[in-house]
Order: structure tokens, then sequence, then C-alpha cells
């Protein structure tokens, strides 16, 4: 849940600079210190952690916002020449409080990246150089991934010659991303932007085109391409970054991940490595800290944020603007509170089903009072017909099962799923997706709140794929 903490306007930040938190440090201070009683119990709060974009953090942090100055990193005070060779993050050159104190004292801005110290410092339990944030959303899919992809594909089309423009459009025109990822299906490629290496997909249309991209074009690249191998290792790190949970031995790996892809990077497009290229070289140390990063990333407040701007697209009253938003959206989430229903956000049915199979009927031996429906959403995922469930792990390859049909108890209030069983037969390192081929075996699976994860399947090449 994400409540409004504070609404200002850009002007005013420039007029007061970071004073203009001040209201918001004082009622911090005083969750600090004072709490808040609730029936004989007093709670205490703490500042844990400011989010953000770069650009955003840094300059809440008293950071400089450049990042085409010299020290702009908030994490470490390597020099900007250096950053973009690095291959590794360098302890011995991390931001700490000592550090800190000396530079803020220095008053050299240049020589340091601190433009002011930090106002929220004054909070007992937060330091600006212990802020472990980072914004996957904005430094991977907004950021190194569009870049990567651009020169990736620009080089296969007027270097390699792998594929056209056209054939390209063609494939991402027609292939079937499913209902899962349909809404963010990815638009065209225009040779344009790929040549400012910059293509115009929001960071949910580049994930959704990154997820793919193996199947899209894999079988037109040859095995062992560098350029091939290396976005290869940026979707194996991607993967680890977007991971619910993380261990330490993934974090090493990542680490290590990282260093080859960024050697590999500079080797084969002979180009110095970018801001967001060297913020990755922090992001181990952030997950020791702080754990997945998509607990931190832009994506929930940026969206968040477009229901701000309708609110003041729609207001006509600009006396006072973060007003008026404010009370029309605090109006808004009272309604929602009011309105609120777990048990229809926990599972929700679509239209029911007559012409349900009698033999999944026959799996259910101890529950004859089952009703069958299109579809169900279940824990926010719509899962229906055709869609691939994830349902166990064999000790070498992830298992799946296809969606045949579904049935909810209202006896025992059970969500029943019945599948088609598959048979996992390898892992296509050249298309990012397990090989699988569906065996005559049925199976009926009660689903629980546990993470449920879906799949499209993709036929390609008389082979069934699943991702
Ligand atoms: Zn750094």
């Amino acid at each position: 849940m994400i409540f409004p903490l504070m609404l200002f306007n850009s002007l005013d930040r420039k007029a007061y600079g970071n004073r203009i938190f001040d209201p918001v440090i004082s009622e911090l201070i005083s969750l600090e210190s004072n709490g808040i009683t609730f029936q004989d119990r007093t709670i205490y709060f703490v500042l844990s952690v400011c989010v953000g974009d770069n650009k955003g953090i840094n300059s809440m942090l008293g950071f400089t916002e450049s990042f085409s100055s010299n020290y702009w990193c908030r994490f470490c005070t390597l020099k900007k020449d250096i950053l973009q060779k690095s291959l590794t993050e360098s302890p011995s050159y991390l931001r700490d409080k000592r550090n800190y104190e000396i530079h803020l004292k220095s008053k050299s801005s240049k020589e340091t990246g601190i433009v002011s110290e930090c106002n929220f410092n004054v909070l007992r339990d937060f330091h600006a150089v212990e802020n472990y944030s980072v914004d996957v959303m904005h430094d991977i899919f907004e950021g190194i991934l569009n870049l990567e992809i651009s020169l990736i594909i620009l080089s296969y089309i007027r270097t390699e010659k792998y594929f056209t423009i056209d054939d390209i459009n063609n494939r991402i025109n027609f292939f079937d991303y499913g209902h899962i990822h349909n809404l963010n299906r990815p638009p065209q490629l225009c040779l344009d932007n790929l040549k400012t290496l910059k293509i115009r997909y929001s960071a949910s249309e580049m994930m959704v085109f990154s997820k793919y991209l193996g199947i899209i074009i894999g079988d037109w690249i040859p095995e062992n391409d560098s350029k091939w191998e290396l976005f290869k290792i940026l979707m194996e790190i991607i993967k680890i970054i977007l991971s619910d949970s993380i261990s330490n031995s993934m974090i090493s790996q990542l680490e290590i991940l990282i260093t080859e892809h960024h050697k590999m990077f500079v080797e084969i497009f002979q180009l110095p490595l970018r801001p967001k290229h060297h913020l990755m070289l922090h992001y181990p140390r952030v997950i020791r800290n702080i754990g997945p990063l998509t607990q931190v990333w832009s994506m929930r407040f940026e969206s968040k944020h477009k229901v701000f701007k309708e609110i003041a697209r729609s207001t006509k009253s600009r006396t006072n603007i973060c007003l008026s938003i404010l009370k029309r959206y605090t109006l808004k989430q009272k309604t929602d509170f009011e309105t609120f229903n777990i048990s229809q956000k926990i599972k929700s049915f679509g239209p029911k089903i007559q012409n349900y199979s009698q033999m999944f009927k026959k799996l259910l031996n101890e529950d004859k009072d089952v009703e069958f429906y299109k579809w169900i959403s279940f824990c926010n995922v719509i899962i229906k017909a055709n869609v691939v469930l994830e349902i166990g792990h064999n000790g070498e390859y992830t298992q799946y099962g296809l969606v045949e049909e579904i049935g909810f108890s209202k006896a025992n209030s059970k969500v029943y799923v019945f599948l088609k069983k598959m048979n996992t037969l390898y892992y296509d390192c050249n298309r990012f997706c397990d090989i699988v081929e569906l065996i005559n075996e049925k199976q009926a699976i009660i689903l629980t709140h546990g993470f449920i994860k879906t799949y499209n399947l993709i036929h390609f090449n008389s082979l069934n794929m699943v991702l």
C-alpha cells in the first residue's frame, strides 16, 4: 500500500532546496521519538530507505544531480574516468560516515560529489551513505537493456545481416504474447531509434520484449555469437535481480556475472561503461543490505504517479494544485478502502462451464461438489485453459502442466486446476526457454496462496516451448 507523504511544486523545490522536506522530517522525528500509541501500545517508526530514480535520490540525499560530473556516484567516490572502466566494486572507495563528514567539511562538491548535507541525516537510524536503494526499472529496463538491445539489433541488421528491420518487425507483430503479456506487447522497432540507441519502449514493454527476444530472433543467431552471449549474461543478471528471494550464492553469482558482462560489453562495443553500468556493480551490496530489488524499484511508484497526473489534468483550479490533488486522492482512497473486498482480491471467477470433462470429476473422489469455470483470478493471476503452470522441480528441470479446466469447491473453498502434465526435455540456451512435450497423464492440483508462476506455451518449429 502506497500513501502520499508530501506533494510539492518543482519550482518551490528550486526556491527552497531540500529545506522543502523539513515538514516531513519533523513528522518522522516525532514518529521515531514519540511513536503512535494504539490500544495501550506505542509503535515507533524508523525511516529505513528513501527510494526513487537516480536523479531524484541523488538530489534528495544532497549528492550531485549531474551524472557527467566527476564524483556522481552516491555509493562510492571513484572518479568518472575510472568508473567508465571499472568492472568490480572497489570497497576502499565506498562512501561511509567518516569520509562523508570530511567531504562535507571540504565544501568542494566538484571534488566530492556532495552538494549539501542530507537533511534526513538528523533522523536517528538514517544516513545518506547507508541508503541502500537502486532503481532496476530505470537502470535496467529503461537504461542498460534498452541500450544493449539497440546496439545488438542494429549490428545484426547492418553488420552481420542476420535479418532486416522488416523481418524482426514481422515477428514482433505476429508473436503470440499470450494473455499474460498482451497488455504490454512491444510496438514495432524503428531503425532511426536504433541508430540513436534508444528504443521507444516503456519499461514494461521492454520487460516483455527482452523476455521473448530469444524466441523471436534466437533461430537466426549462430551459436557462440559474442553479442548474443552478452545478451544471455544480461538476462541471467536480470533473472537474479528480479527474484523474490535471493540466496547468498545467488548474490555471489550476480557479482561474477556483472563483471563478466561489463568486460564483454567494453570488448565488443569498444564503448565506455555508462553510469547505469556502474550502479549495477553496487547491486550485490544493496541486495545484501535490503533484500530483493523489486521491493524498492520505481515501478509501483510510477504507476501511482499516473493517478496523481490524471487528477491534475482533470482539475481546473490552479490556486493550490497540490492541495487539490491530495484532497481528491484521499477521498478516492477512502472509497477504495470502503469497497475493498479481500476475498475478491484473492479469487474471483469467470462464467461457469457446463460441459466439463467427467474425467476430472473422477480425479476428485473426495469432493464431488465442484463447479467448473472459464477462468479464475487467483491472487491477481488469471488462470484459464492453455496457460502453463509451474508445478514442481525434478532436481534437473522445472516441471510444468498445461491447464485444461478450473474448478472450485464451495464445500471446502478449494480451487482445483486440472492439468495435462508436461515432460521437460532440455533448456534451449539460444532461445532462453524450456523445451517440453505433453504427456498423456492428467493431474489435479489444489491452488494455494503460495507463489503461482504462469507461463505462455509457444509453438515453434513443431516443438512446444515454455518460458
Ligand atoms: Zn559507485
